[in-house]
């Protein structure tokens, strides 16, 4: 297969026509070609007077000694996962059923073993019904919402595709994606994305395609208990929404809990699974338009129809010693409510397919280590995030809307008393308020100095009108379930995976 490098486009044109011109500049005959495909495509916006796409393509050529001089690539074969040729006499149980447990699913599957899936939360159809209830009436159902259901924590989010480690199965992930209905785009874009609402389809069609193999799911169930003998896993209970228990025994039982479980997390923690607390991070949701977001990052010469922008930040205070960066950046999108207990305010942001909202948000979050909970408990983190999701809850109005700032009130330490050019988008409601007065004094002060050399780097970022929502505590989990080199927990039989065991990968059939 042969790679076409570096192909700089400055106007708007279609994929074939992107083919048409690439041939030309590598004097390609078109008669040669047996297949191709875009496989990059990025904007380079580093120099305002000459924004352009690059892309590359790869095509197979009847044939190849013909040109020499055009960079060869080998293409992707995944590493195989081995097939389960035991019998296994117990099932195997898959507790959660967000991104890890559904992959976990799908690998197990694909290996010849159809597992039991559990799962706290509603199906996705139905789970949209009861978040869009508790966006729109501030009815909070703490066994189904943002957090939890079927789909898992980022179901109702932008569906940002972007990963720091260095996997063949990364790209397998993006083609199980298309295989379940995501634009094919995800394949090649320099930052892909799904969007709220294909993610909702996506998942369905993961659902279906698991029945069909034999999975079994049962919703509104949650793991209560484990059941544990000669330190091996005997059986999981579950209790259903009505309130009814059962058991079912199993040898192979997947954690996939996410992080925010916390009632399960500390379910296992009395039972004896070994944990620690980590890292983490807190801190507020920002927003602007995202015509200054553009503007900073376009410039206004460009006549290309450019996606919304994005921007990914960070700095470090060297007299405080924190971090403060941007996190999951949704251009065109929304703050969403996020909270999955009672009277606590959890932010997280959201966007659909098009990103075609008025605002854009990111998470603005400071470095927290667990010197900092005074707590020697592994579960001290959790209850860290829990007192100020409290504390975001009172100072919102204890109604589920959320505390808001404008960003020159937040440097000047003073409550809000109106809002400027950027609305809020976060619902049910907000109330103006000063955050400072119930963020840690080292998270307030590092946020104050990173908005500020924010505003040095993206024009606007720190535009007095900009809105800050609180509290965003849930970025990651404060928690870890150690397993061992077997991906086992202490617990034999257990595989914690994805969030809960902060290793976002699943369980590869490794046992067998
Ligand atoms: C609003 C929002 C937007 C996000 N946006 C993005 C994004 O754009 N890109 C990105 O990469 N990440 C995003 N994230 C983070 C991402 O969602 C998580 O990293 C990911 O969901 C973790 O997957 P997981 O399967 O480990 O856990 P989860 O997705 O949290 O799934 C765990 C599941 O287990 C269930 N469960 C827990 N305990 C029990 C029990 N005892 N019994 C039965 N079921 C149980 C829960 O109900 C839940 O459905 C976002 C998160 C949120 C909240």
């Amino acid at each position: 297969m042969l790679r076409l490098n570096n192909i700089k486009i400055r106007e708007d044109l279609s994929d074939y026509e992107v083919l048409k011109l690439s041939i030309k500049k590598y004097k390609i005959d078109e008669s040669d070609i047996t297949k191709w495909f875009i496989s990059k495509k990025s904007i380079d916006a580093r120099k305002k007077d000459d924004v352009h796409y690059n892309y590359s393509i790869d095509l197979n050529v009847k044939n190849e000694k013909k040109y020499p001089r055009i960079d060869k690539v080998k293409e992707v074969t995944f590493p195989n996962i081995k097939s389960i040729k035991k019998t296994l006499s117990k099932p195997v149980v898959i507790v959660g059923a967000g991104p890890a447990g559904l992959f976990c699913a799908l690998t197990l599957v694909e290996s010849g073993i159809s597992p039991i899936i559990i799962e706290q939360g509603e199906t996705v159809e139905n789970r949209k019904d009861t978040v869009d209830k508790f966006l729109k009436e501030g009815k909070l159902r703490p066994s189904s919402n943002v957090q939890f259901g079927e789909g898992g924590a980022g179901t109702f989010s932008d569906g940002k595709l972007t990963t720091g480690i260095n996997s063949p199965f990364c790209k397998k992930v993006l083609q199980d994606f298309v295989k379940f209905g995501a634009p094919k785009e995800i394949l090649y874009i320099s930052k892909p994305h799904i969007g709220t609402d294909n993610l909702i389809n996506i998942i369905k069609n993961i659902r279906e395609y698991l029945i069909s193999k034999g999975c079994i799911f049962y919703f509104n169930s949650k793991a209560i208990d484990f059941r544990i003998a000669d330190n091996k896993i005997q059986s999981v209970i579950i209790e259903n929404t009505s309130s009814k228990t059962f058991e079912i025994e199993t040898s192979n039982l997947i954690l996939a809990i996410g992080h925010s479980s916390r009632d399960t997390f500390e379910k296992l923690y009395n039972s004896g699974f070994q944990m620690e607390k980590k890292n983490f991070s807190i801190g507020v949701r920002i927003e602007h338009l995202q015509k200054w977001i553009n503007n900073s990052q376009y410039g206004n010469i460009t006549k290309l129809k450019l996606p919304p922008a994005e921007y990914k930040l960070a700095y470090h205070s060297p007299t405080l010693n924190r971090s403060c960066y941007t996190f999951c950046m949704c251009p065109g999108g929304v703050v969403i409510a996020s909270s999955s207990n009672s009277k606590e305010i959890v932010t997280n942001g959201m966007s659909n397919y098009l990103r075609n909202g008025t605002n854009s948000n990111s998470a603005l979050l400071v470095n927290v280590v667990p010197e900092d909970f005074n707590n020697p408990s592994p579960l001290a983190g959790i209850y860290f995030q829990k007192d100020l999701e409290e504390k975001a809850f009172i100072l919102g109005g204890s109604n589920y809307f959320a505390p808001i700032q404008r960003v020159e009130d937040f440097l000047n330490n003073k409550k809000s008393t109106f809002i400027g050019k950027v609305q809020p988008t976060y619902k049910p409601g907000t109330t103006l308020s000063n955050l400072n007065s119930i963020l840690p004094t080292f998270v307030s002060k590092t946020l104050a100095e990173g908005i500020k050399y924010f505003g040095t780097k993206i024009q606007g970022f720190d535009n007095p009108d900009s809105i800050l929502t609180g509290l965003e505590t849930r970025s990651s989990s404060p928690v870890r379930i150690l397993r061992n080199n077997t991906l086992q927990s202490n617990i034999h039989g257990v595989y914690p995976c994805g969030e809960g065991a902060r290793l976002c990968r699943t369980v590869l059939c490794q046992q067998q």
